[in-house]
């Protein structure tokens, strides 16, 4: 994935706090001891939740959060931490190659029993000719409607001879949703209580060469306009994409080339699970699998940390090794979307 022209803008919590304490002293002078109090109880939370919180309040509507007192979710970050692992350990994977093969096999292997349907196709691109294999296991749902969830198990071609092996890009996205897949099986001939879940691994999500419109989202741009012949689009509630989400210092970005509402709708999960200092600390537009549904009208988000190290070193070079990982941030951002599926299912 890339970033937009625009620079991802950083919400510093510190004008905030600034902010807070000069209206405080404004307050104070005019309304007295009443104010106070009601400042100071937000002062005491977390200056990166406060702000986002105060906001989303204002929005929701009350019944939404209040009455509900389900479980929350905990995936096995420690399993999915070994997936990434094993999936790193296969070396370079581009679209074609034999550790991608050998790395598809490994995915149908762990889907054995589950419903699995390929999306095969051939890419032309200015490197030649690429076999590209989106992955996708369904999972039946009481509801009328489908939640999509992708991750992308491909690595970049152009880093092939460096020793590039994507622990976090590539590796952390096709790990997660294994687990995923873990979580949302049911008992033979049973549907899940809720709508139907798909999870995709999409294939060719990064460039060949150079990343542009052309160059880039192989595999989803495929899918997308397969889906929109035919009429599996219309039927999708939300579709979320996770990319790099095993980075050990984890902050997850409000990527706002997004519907806000299903945005929102995953922070309220993080939020429901005390993870909510990890998102959307800085927000900007970063292009990734989900966009070619996104433009197609498909309520979107893109589940990302694009600050892989500090200023995003380890982004596409060989520093994206296993040691910059941790199961905590899976176990963050897979919770999370286990809880988004689980919200959207009571809508
Ligand atoms: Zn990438």
């Amino acid at each position: 994935m890339r970033r937009l022209a625009t620079e991802l803008e950083v919400r510093k919590a510190l004008p905030r706090v600034r902010l807070c304490s000069l209206w405080l002293k404004g307050l104070l002078y005019l309304l007295g001891m009443l104010t106070l109090v009601s400042c100071s109880r937000g002062t005491d939370a977390q200056p990166k939740a406060l702000f986002p919180s105060q906001i989303k309040t204002a929005l929701s509507p009350p019944e939404a959060v209040a009455s509900d007192n389900a479980p929350l979710p905990h995936i096995d970050a420690k399993r999915a931490f070994e997936y990434t692992r094993e999936v790193t350990a296969f070396g370079p994977r581009y679209m074609g190659n034999e550790n991608h093969k050998k790395l598809e096999r490994y995915i149908l292997d762990h889907l054995k029993g589950d419903q699995v349907e390929e999306d095969d196709f051939t890419a032309d691109t200015v490197e030649g000719k690429f076999p590209v294999r989106n992955i996708i296991a369904k999972f039946p749902g009481t509801k009328d409607g489908i939640i999509v969830i992708m991750g992308h198990y491909d690595t970049n071609y152009p880093l092939r001879n460096i020793g590039y092996v994507g622990a976090n890009d590539g590796g952390s996205s096709t790990a997660v949703l294994l687990e995923f897949a873990n979580q949302l099986r049911v008992a033979p001939g049973k549907k899940r209580d809720g709508y139907s879940v798909w999870l995709v691994w999409t294939d060719g999500e990064e460039a060949v060469k150079t990343w542009s419109d052309t160059d880039s989202l192989y595999g989803t741009r495929h899918l997308a306009e397969k889906w929109e012949k035919d009429g599996t689009l219309k039927k999708i509630k939300a579709l979320m994409v996770m990319d790099m989400i095993g980075d050990a210092d984890l902050n997850i970005d409000r990527n706002t080339n997004g519907s806000p509402w299903l945005l929102d709708l995953i922070y309220a999960a993080a939020e429901r699970l005390g993870y909510q200092s990890h998102f959307y600390d800085r927000q900007g537009p970063i292009a990734d699998d989900h966009l070619p549904f996104f433009k197609r009208g498909v309520p979107s988000a893109d589940v990302i940390d694009l600050d892989y190290g500090y200023n995003n070193v380890f982004h596409h070079t060989a520093q994206d090794t296993m040691d910059k990982l941790s199961p905590e941030s899976l176990q963050i951002a897979g919770d999370t979307i286990m809880e988004t599926i689980r919200m959207l299912d009571q809508r």
